[in-house]
């Protein structure tokens, strides 16, 4: 009894052995492939890094997806110049990591990435001009259907706000016209189309303006906020380039002057003659010399009435230009010199002072009115008139008012700026402008050199 136990267990020893040989064998021959179809049963993923798992060597994709992983984890972090440098390295920096063989479409993800790395920097950027060339940069990366017109419309908003960013001056406006040009072949937008309007008029380019403030009318949606002054925009220009379309030029040191033929090329070169005159005399008094051309068109006729759309009691205006009535200037009322002149002081004013709208209308009109070279006495004017209210001086201008309410405000303005010159000379309102054209605040200006509220100038006139 005692020798069949070893017997027996090595009967199970050898049956074991048996099964296992079988069974090692025959999934030897399964795996091979050769004699059987079935898929092998799934085995259990062993526990170790994901990396490794991912087998880099068979997915030549791999890295990249790697990089953009990263490379996303970066921006979330908000650290876009890192993740701006992943992408860098894995799509052909220095030490490039993709390796040939690697899916066109994986290459053109990544590039979007950028793109999009690249779009976001620029959305945050202060220069302009790095914001520019991200820009250009991303486009070249990604210009796909879904986010090339969205990069091309960002980079033409770019131009804009760089076209801006030159100023006014006429020495740029060839510039600034390339930019808005190309602006608009990127992407339509109603900035760079009124922006372009601007320009153009500014060049005298009247046809240029109109057309580009057309496109503006139809970029803009109705009911928009800015419809209404961009439609006004497009119906000035329209009745400017109706009446001055071709109009001929002459042009002075620091005038140009437009009218319509050889009939009034004479009093064209009159008319930049005393305004040369104006340019020495008002510098003189206000220390303001505006340095580009100042463009003056000269209306015969009901020309001026068609061009300016003024009200009847206006014989000149300043919208960017001076405007003027030869009917006027026939008159031999000596008012020629006393209206260029007037609007002269707004030209220069506009032009030297930054932001020349918030000087409060009442500033504006008493001091171009003072300055007439055969100005009345103030106070006189405004016995007939009476005191208009303050609240209606303060405004950009008087050009919304019936005849009898602008003639009390003129007389107003003129008596209140008349009221500084009595406390301070010129030389007070001198220094009042200088401030202004530091870009001091009107009212901080006014309270610097006459310690003075608007409000309280009124409330001293008679
Ligand atoms: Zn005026």
């Amino acid at each position: 009894v005692t020798h069949t136990r070893p017997a027996a267990a090595r009967g199970v020893v050898v049956v074991v052995v048996f099964v296992v040989v079988v069974v090692v064998v025959g999934l030897f021959v399964g795996g091979s492939g050769c004699t059987r179809e079935e898929p092998l049963p799934e085995k259990t993923p062993p526990v170790v890094d994901d990396v490794v798992v991912r087998a880099p060597l068979l997915d030549p994709a791999g890295p990249l997806e790697d990089a953009r992983r990263a490379a996303g984890a970066a921006v979330a972090a908000g650290d876009l110049d890192a993740a701006l440098k992943i992408l860098d390295t894995a799509l052909g920096g220095v030490t490039p990591v993709v390796q040939a063989g690697v899916p066109a479409q994986a290459v053109a993800r990544a590039r979007c990435d950028r793109a999009a790395v690249l779009s976001r920097r620029a959305a945050t950027a202060v220069d302009v001009a790095v914001r520019e060339r991200d820009l250009r940069a991303a486009i070249v990366d990604c210009d796909d259907g879904e986010h090339g017109p969205l990069l091309r419309e960002a980079l033409a908003n770019a131009l804009v706000l760089r076209a801006r960013a030159l100023g006014n001056d006429a020495d740029t406006r060839r510039a600034r016209r390339a930019l808005l040009d190309e602006s608009l072949s990127l992407a339509k937008t109603a900035a760079a189309a009124v922006d372009l309007a601007v320009v153009c008029e500014a060049s005298d380019d009247l046809d240029g303006a109109l057309s580009a403030a057309e496109l503006a009318v139809t970029l803009v949606p109705d009911g928009a906020p800015d419809k209404p002054r961009v439609i006004a925009l497009r119906d000035r220009l329209k009745r400017h380039a109706g009446v001055e379309g071709g109009f001929k030029s002459a042009s002075e040191r620091h005038f140009v002057a437009r009218f319509e033929g050889p009939g009034e090329e004479r009093l064209a070169w009159n008319v930049l003659d005393q305004l040369e005159k104006a340019w020495f005399s008002v510098g003189q008094k206000l220390d303001l010399y505006p340095e580009d051309a100042i463009t003056v068109v000269i209306y015969t006729g009901d020309q001026y009435r068609q061009a300016t759309a003024t009200p009847d009691w206006s014989t000149g205006a300043f919208d960017g230009k001076i405007r003027v009535r030869e009917g006027l200037m026939a008159a031999e009322r000596g008012t020629l010199q006393d209206t260029l002149v007037h609007e002269y002081v707004h030209a220069a004013l506009h032009a030297c002072v930054r932001s020349s709208t918030s000087i409060p209308a009442w500033f504006n009109e008493g001091l171009a009115q003072q300055l007439e070279p055969s100005s009345r006495p103030a106070y006189a004017l405004l016995s007939r008139t009476g005191k208009a209210d303050l609240s209606r001086l303060q405004g950009p201008s008087f050009l919304s008012m019936q005849q009898h309410d602008a003639d009390a405000a003129y007389a107003t303005a003129h008596a209140m700026v008349q009221t500084l010159v009595d406390r301070r000379g010129i030389y007070g309102v001198r220094q009042l402008v200088a401030g202004l054209k530091d870009g001091t605040p009107f009212a901080d200006a006014l309270q610097t050199s006459f310690a003075l509220t608007p409000e309280q100038v009124w409330a001293l006139l008679p």
